[in-house]
């Protein structure tokens, strides 16, 4: 077992334990939010044929080069219509947005450069061959245009319907159980005894898992004994594919997760050197891979999105670039100073807003990792190196939570 890890090598040593990648095959309907299992084909051209991209007139473009041409209109080319007649010298068929080009005409005139006047066309403006958008010019058959681990989105989905598919096959969600640990918390909305407080982790990580793909589930809240904790990490283990559990890993006498996975479990590392979130662990229960995530609200969301997200990312098999993804990597300017800490990775809490002056970053709550509305308050986290000070009108990295 490693101890105070830097947070690369967190993600490392979980990634020597994974949560097995199955496949299954999806109606496109229930694709969104899901990761490719594979590259799929492109089975139709893109565009199917050549057509119009607006109103206007198939012509030859040859017939057009003198200004106020007139031609005759032998017909119309509508989407999903009749097959339009062949232009010949002197002839121009009506067409319209997505209506194949016909036989014969090599450009197109658009509607407002011309003047129709009976069943003759006066041309008052360019005859461009450019207009016509080619067969296959944006895909070709037996091509790709997924990439294998892409997170499938709204604009994913709409090409994955353009390639000819009606069905997709996609990772199965990897199912992830959340258990929370602690004699003070009862469910959020249920009356407060003297001491207790509302279970708040369970909710906000249950939607960093499904943003990431995988499949929540939430169990009931364990107390702080030894028994109960062994129990539903038993179930747990059995019943889903990896285990997150929120409290119970510091030093104090009643944090039991890292008491039993010290004892009964394996343990692969315990403490990440980064702040806030410093004293996460990582192991497996029964085989079963297992973070304990630390209890404080604002600790939990970091370490997900820091650390658990990169290694379902790595289960699932992910696209480094077109994967699900929870933050995106930035550069901020400073409006005010903001300490760093020693030996860690500092991640505080940024407000990050586009303005004249390129991205900046401020400051607008308290920062203690207990207090969950400084993840509100805020859109993102500093990426300060150890023992690293900045100072107002300081570029940083940053990561821009979604
Ligand atoms: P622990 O790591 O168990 O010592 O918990 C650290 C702090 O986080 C304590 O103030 C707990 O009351 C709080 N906490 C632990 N688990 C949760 C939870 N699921 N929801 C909200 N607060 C929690
Ligand atoms: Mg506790």
């Amino acid at each position: 077992m490693e101890t105070s890890v830097t947070l690369q090598r967190a993600v490392e040593l979980a990634c020597l334990e994974t949560t097995g990648r199955r496949t299954e095959t999806v109606q496109l309907d229930d694709a969104a939010g899901r990761v490719l299992a594979k590259k799929p084909c492109i089975k139709v051209d893109d565009p199917r044929f050549d057509n119009s991209p607006m109103d206007g007139w198939a012509v030859r473009a040859a017939d057009c080069e003198a200004e106020g041409t007139t031609l005759s209109v032998i017909g119309t080319s509508k989407a999903g219509g009749e097959a339009p007649p062949e232009v010949s010298s002197g002839e121009a068929c009506r067409i319209m947005t997505g209506a194949p080009v016909p036989e014969g005409a090599d450009a197109i005139v658009m509607v407002e450069d011309s003047k129709e006047v009976g069943n003759i066309v006066r041309i008052l403006g360019p005859a461009r061959p450019g207009y016509i958008r080619k067969r296959a010019e944006n895909l070709r058959v037996g091509q790709e245009a997924l990439e294998k681990g892409t997170h499938l989105g709204p604009a994913e989905l709409s090409l994955a319907a353009t390639m000819g598919h009606g069905e997709i096959e996609v990772v199965v969600r990897p199912k992830v159980a959340i258990i929370s640990t602690g004699d003070e918390l009862v469910p959020p909305g249920a009356e407060l005894s003297d001491g207790q407080i509302h279970e708040s982790n369970s909710f906000g990580v249950a939607v960093l898992i499904e943003r990431m793909g995988g499949q929540a589930v939430r169990y009931d809240v364990v107390h702080d004994t030894i028994d109960g904790l062994r129990a539903t990490l038993d179930s747990a283990a059995s019943e889903c594919d990896a285990i997150l559990t929120s409290g119970g890993v510091s030093m104090g006498d009643w944090d039991l997760v890292r008491r039993l996975m010290e004892e009964e479990g394996k343990l692969a590392f315990w403490r990440v050197l980064i702040r806030p979130g410093g004293p996460p662990l990582f192991g497996t229960w029964k085989g079963t891979p297992l973070f304990g995530l630390p209890g404080n609200p604002v600790s939990s969301h970091v370490v997900f999105i820091s650390l658990v997200a990169p290694w379902l990312s790595h289960c699932m098999e992910a696209h480094p670039e077109n994967g699900p993804t929870l933050t995106d990597r930035v550069r901020v300017k400073l409006t005010e100073g903001i300490k760093g800490a020693p030996k860690k990775l500092c991640m505080r809490r940024i407000r990050i807003e586009a303005g004249e002056e390129g991205m900046t970053a401020s400051v607008h709550t308290h920062q203690g990792s207990g207090n969950i509305h400084s993840m509100v308050a805020h859109n993102g986290l500093t990426l300060l190196p150890p023992d690293t000070d900045a100072e107002a009108g300081d570029i940083i990295d940053a990561l821009w939570c979604r």
